[in-house]
């Protein structure tokens, strides 16, 4: 029997931060040995925000060795890119013509950008409807994801059952998988950590890196136990240790950032060790992309033609 899909992404628009390591990257490495494994790199949407070429290109490297450090192992998982499976935006367009705008007002992402009276392109628009696409053609069973993707993982199962009813079954909906302890990890300004919002801890820091960022934690003065570090920290270690551990230190902030910089330094340091040893060899990873889109565009392309017939454009024999 062949395994079970999960398939997730993320965009070249930055350095990742420790939120989405919890919230979805650790998750694909936990399920290598049980899924088939599709690990994104959804250049397309990253464009949204990154306009300079040469800074969308390195930031495609980086993410190939972000995915090899953490433990993605290339001979299970299939690195991909969007851009080398033009699929995904032919999809795109067929499923833009099934869906209405009313309807995609509703996202948040649309949402935020409205009431921050930010001129909207169509590409952040029509984002959730590109991410549809990106995760129909390959069938995936789940998708694991931070809390802020419930909705796009909703758009996605709604569209293929719009499709489905038009054209006869050919899309599975797939489930979200959201872990509940990190659905939204905090960033150092206790908004959702963003690469958008610059408040990250980015998952490869340097140690002196760490040590600024967790010094410049927001607290408030009238708190004992300071809300944004706790809810840090929370992500490596259980409540059971930490909890009488912040109170018997309540109040001494300097103290618990430093206990926090020390954990971060321990769950971090290995981490930035594979990855300056992959970054030795980037011909390699960049092999283990492309190796990895050959394969992505065989899959996308039946489902492709399947999607053809089913709309009635294949007209020769
Ligand atoms: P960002 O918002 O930092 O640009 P991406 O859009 O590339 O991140 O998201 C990649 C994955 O990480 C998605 O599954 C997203 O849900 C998850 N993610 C991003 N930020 C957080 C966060 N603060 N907490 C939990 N999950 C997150």
């Amino acid at each position: 029997m062949s395994k079970k899909i999960s398939l997730s992404g993320i965009q070249p628009s930055g350095k990742p931060h420790i939120g989405n390591y919890f919230a979805m990257m650790k998750q694909l490495v936990d399920q290598q040995e049980e899924y088939d494994v599709y690990a994104l790199i959804v250049d397309y949407h990253a464009m949204k925000s990154v306009k300079n070429p040469k800074v969308m290109k390195e930031n495609i490297i980086n993410v190939v060795l972000d995915y090899l450090a953490i433990g993605l192992d290339p001979e299970k998982v299939t690195f991909f890119k969007q851009s080398d499976v033009s699929e995904h935006t032919e999809l795109c367009w067929i499923f833009d013509t099934i869906t209405t705008m009313p309807y995609l007002m509703r996202a948040h992402a649309f949402k935020d950008a409205q009431a921050k009276n930010k001129e909207i392109d169509v590409g952040t628009f029509n984002y959730p409807v590109l991410m549809a696409a990106d995760i129909l053609l390959y069938n995936p069973d789940i998708i694991p994801v931070g809390a802020d993707q419930k909705q796009h993982v909703e758009i996605a199962r709604d569209i293929a059952e719009k499709f489905n009813n038009n054209f006869g079954q050919t899309f599975k909906l797939p489930e979200a998988v959201i872990m509940k302890d990190v659905a939204v990890v905090p960033g150092t300004d206790g908004r959702k950590m963003s690469k958008s919002y610059n408040n990250t801890i980015p998952l490869f820091s340097e140690y002196e890196e760490i040590k600024k960022i967790v010094m410049s934690i927001v607290t408030d003065s009238k708190e004992g136990i300071p809300k944004n570090v706790y809810a840090i920290h929370n992500l490596l270690r259980p409540a059971t240790e930490l909890l009488p551990l912040y109170e018997s230190k309540a109040g001494k902030y300097k103290e618990l950032k430093e206990l926090l910089i020390e954990d971060l330094e321990k769950f971090i340091a290995p981490l930035r060790e594979k990855r300056k040893e992959f970054a030795k060899d980037i011909p390699k990873a960049l092999a283990i992309l492309k190796t990895g889109g050959k394969k992505a565009k065989k899959i996308a392309s039946l489902k492709m033609n399947e999607v053809r017939e089913k709309i009635g454009v294949n007209v020769y024999e």
